[in-house]
């Protein structure tokens, strides 16, 4: 039976790019999504047009039902859980001093929160010679303006991972992170002007953006045969956005 890959956030994005890639390389899908229906069923009917496997199930990372239910049901219906890849996220952008707390609790929810809730599930469903990869991101060395409450919530990520890796001692598990540079997504592009896109598309010596490929031959280095021997790292991949 095919191994079995849990992708949180795959409806979109980097995440959809990490489930066909997967698929790809000869996983099981699960398509995960919060609310974004339309596309989690296309992402699903993508892969499963190029022979792959793959089914969609709803779950908001930040609730543990949910997450919970996301795990039951992956083993349910595939079996068991080898990969998971925690790359859903959101990124509400607003500076420090304007005290926005419906912004910073939304973003810990989902990608501090959400990744907490991911991981526990995680440690305790994967198999040996199982790879479980968390979402950081690059923009934690830069330290913006506005990013304050997404770079803690990636900040406290990091942190989880390191954790988690020495807490599965003895049960042939990595656990790693991937820390993306900008890619265009939405979650990127979003209410940037063309000028500041431009703007940030030069500061890695590679001078474009990240594409969602890019992350996704990441993820499947360290979920496949060749990353076995990574274990607790933060994988930044960036063009140079150092
Ligand atoms: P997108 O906004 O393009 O996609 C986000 C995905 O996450 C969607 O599939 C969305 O599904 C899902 N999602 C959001 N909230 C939840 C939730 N509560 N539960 C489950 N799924 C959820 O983002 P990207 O692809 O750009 O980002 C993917 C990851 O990469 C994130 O962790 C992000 O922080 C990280 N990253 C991105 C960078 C970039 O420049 N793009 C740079 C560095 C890191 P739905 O629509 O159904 O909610």
């Amino acid at each position: 039976m095919a191994k079995t890959a849990i992708v949180t956030g795959a409806s979109r994005g980097i995440g959809r790019a990490v489930a066909n890639r997967l698929a790809r390389d000869g996983f099981s899908v699960v398509v995960n999504y919060a609310s974004s229906n339309n596309d989690a069923d296309s992402a699903v009917a993508e892969i499963q047009a190029s022979g792959g496997q793959a089914i969609a199930i709803k779950a908001d990372v930040g609730n543990p039902a949910d997450v919970e239910y996301l795990f039951q049901e992956t083993v349910k219906r595939f079996g068991s859980v080898d990969i998971v890849v925690n790359n859903s996220g959101i990124m509400p952008l607003s500076p420090i001093e304007k005290g926005d707390v419906d912004a910073f609790d939304r973003v810990i929810k989902t990608n501090l929160r959400g990744t907490f809730l991911v991981l526990a599930q995680a440690a305790r469903h994967v198999v040996a010679g199982g790879r479980i990869i968390a979402f950081s991101s690059s923009v934690l060395a830069k330290s913006f303006p506005t990013y304050g409450p997404y770079i803690a919530s990636k900040a406290g990520v990091e942190g989880l991972v390191h954790v988690l890796a020495n807490e599965l001692r003895g049960r042939n598990i990595t656990v790693n992170a991937v820390a993306p540079g900008p890619v265009a997504t939405e979650l990127f592009l979003g209410d940037k002007s063309e000028d500041q896109i431009a703007q940030i598309s030069k500061i890695a010596p590679l001078e474009r953006l990240g594409r969602p490929d890019d992350i996704a031959a990441v993820v499947s280095f360290l979920a496949g045969p060749d990353g076995g021997w990574i274990n607790s790292q933060v994988l930044r991949a960036n063009g140079g956005f150092a």
